[in-house]
């Protein structure tokens, strides 16, 4: 007899996980499918946590590098990276991390966890094919698609070479490559690229356009460029790549470059340009569902164009972060419960950190962005050269911009540049959120010295420009 649930969520990452907890949480019959050998999806074992695992030890590694500036002696030619223990670590965070969530989701009677494929094979009705035992049918009265993304395939000839890697598995690559090429400046690459340079690869960074980080505050994204550069990073604009091709052990990257080609030689190649929603064998064909340049159509409440089926995170497309997913996933939840729960997350209000270095947060919209809204932007602006916590930190180089509208001086967007950024984000997100006026900033009170005092420093300087030109 067919099994029959209330609620079948496909996919258990960033997005799934958090919906299927909450709504068996409140007595619903859900029933969970995860494809991946842990519970947990891309952010877990592909995406954020693992990079930030191998950033975390190039984070050491840099900070033995400069010890002699903050008065420390080390002997540095005894500093190894012991590679085999940074993979050990990472696995065993990801399994402890898995472990739990597979426990959170076994403490709910009414949640049904499956280690298997899900397909739909109608508006109300699925196949399961677990990794272990007999495959079923089951029915459901809604169903949350969150399947999550995969990389684009790099479109040149020599894609498939096994020096060639995707961002998911270079993150388990077996060695420090000597000479990395990556191709694609987005976030993922310019992550990846910095982390790999400090482990000891020689890293070049090709972007087919003329920027690095499209679409991040231009003077931002201008300024970190000079970052990597600074730090040895060769970084290749307006070239994009033809062809790769096998040499002896490694391959040549080649690349057009003002009407010609050049090439440049690497042991590995990191393919970063960028993602797409995952739907292959998820069987959408069998329903109503719409799918626009690759992604999942919703509405406002994340509804498909099938009723009763609904799309959270990467599969709906950008912006394709785990903290999105998660609040479309928890908003949805509520919304099918009936609820008053968080608002369904709008792209003006988001905020995301570009784990660079130094690290860029953002939260809300650019001047660019503000200008197309229509709004009468102004700038308040913080140089963190002068900041006591950045100067102590020795990063003392970056900056602090806050957007905000000049006719009632609300926060619309904050975008900052500095070592520790990503610490900051929570506050900017607030503060676009809530759009809070510059003067609110201005009477909260921020502990020093802290690089929070930064939004205060900022918006104390743009009032006394305000009040001083009325
Ligand atoms: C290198 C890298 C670094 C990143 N760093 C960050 C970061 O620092 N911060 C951040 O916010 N975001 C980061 N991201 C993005 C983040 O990982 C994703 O946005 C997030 O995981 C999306 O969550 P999701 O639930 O939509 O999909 P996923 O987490 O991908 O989950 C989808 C799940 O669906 C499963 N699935 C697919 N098809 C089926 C099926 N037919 N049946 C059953 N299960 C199925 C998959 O196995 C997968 O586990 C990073 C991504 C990458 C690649």
């Amino acid at each position: 007899m067919e099994k029959q649930y209330d609620v079948l969520v496909i996919g258990g990452g960033s997005g799934g996980t958090p919906a299927a907890l909450a709504l068996a949480h409140a007595g619903k019959k859900v029933l969970l499918v995860e494809a991946g050998a842990g519970l947990g999806g891309t952010c877990l074992f592909e995406g954020c946590i693992p990079s930030k695992i191998l950033r975390e030890t190039a984070g050491r590694l840099r900070d033995i590098a400069r010890a002699e500036e903050f008065g420390i002696h080390l002997p540095h030619q005894l500093v190894q990276l012991d590679w085999r223990r940074v993979q050990a670590r990472k696995r065993a965070i990801l399994q402890r991390r898995s472990a739990a969530a597979i426990h959170r989701v076994g403490q709910l009677d009414n949640l049904e966890l499956l280690f298997g494929r899900a397909r739909l094979t109608g508006p109300r009705t699925a196949a399961i094919e677990p990794f272990k035992g007999d495959g079923t049918e089951i029915t459901f009265q809604q169903c949350i698609l969150a399947t999550g993304s995969e990389p684009n395939r790099l479109p040149v000839h020599g894609a498939d070479l096994s020096q060639v890697y995707t961002s998911d598995r270079i993150l388990d690559i077996g060695c420090v490559p000597e000479r990395l090429v990556v191709i694609g400046g987005g976030p993922i690459g310019i992550e990846l690229a910095q982390i790999f340079h400090v482990l000891g690869s020689d890293v070049t960074v090709m972007q087919r356009g003329p920027r690095i980080l499209a679409g991040v505050d231009e003077e931002l994204a201008v300024a970190l460029q000079q970052h990597l550069i600074n730090q040895g990073i060769k970084l290749y604009v307006n070239c994009p790549v033809k062809n790769i091709c096998h040499s002896g052990q490694g391959v040549f990257v080649q690349y057009d470059v003002d009407g010609g080609c050049e090439q440049v030689f690497a042991t590995a190649v990191l393919s970063a340009i960028g993602r797409h929603p995952h739907l292959d064998g998820v069987g959408v064909e069998q329903t109503a569902i719409k799918i626009e340049h690759h992604a999942v159509v919703v509405d406002e409440v994340l509804q498909t164009t099938e009723p009763g089926i609904y799309a959270v995170g990467d599969v709906v497309g950008q912006p394709m972060f785990a903290h999105w997913a998660t609040a479309q996933g928890l908003a949805l939840a509520a919304h099918l419960l009936g609820r008053k729960g968080p608002p369904f997350p709008q792209p003006q209000h988001n905020s995301a950190v570009i784990f660079s270095s130094p690290e860029l947060a953002m939260a809300g919209l650019t001047e660019e962005q503000a200008a197309s809204a229509g709004i009468d932007a102004g700038v308040a602006r913080y140089d963190f050269s002068q900041d006591a916590r950045a100067q102590i930190g020795g990063h003392d180089n970056g900056v602090l911009k806050i957007i905000y509208d000049k006719s009632n001086r609300r926060v619309v967007g904050v975008h900052i540049l500095v070592d520790g950024a990503a610490s900051l984000a929570g506050e900017a997100a607030l503060l676009v959120r809530a759009g809070l006026p510059l003067e609110a900033i201005a009477g909260a009170i921020h502990p020093h010295p802290t690089l929070s005092e930064s939004f205060v420093g900022a918006v104390r300087a743009a009032l006394a420009v305000n009040s001083s030109s009325k």
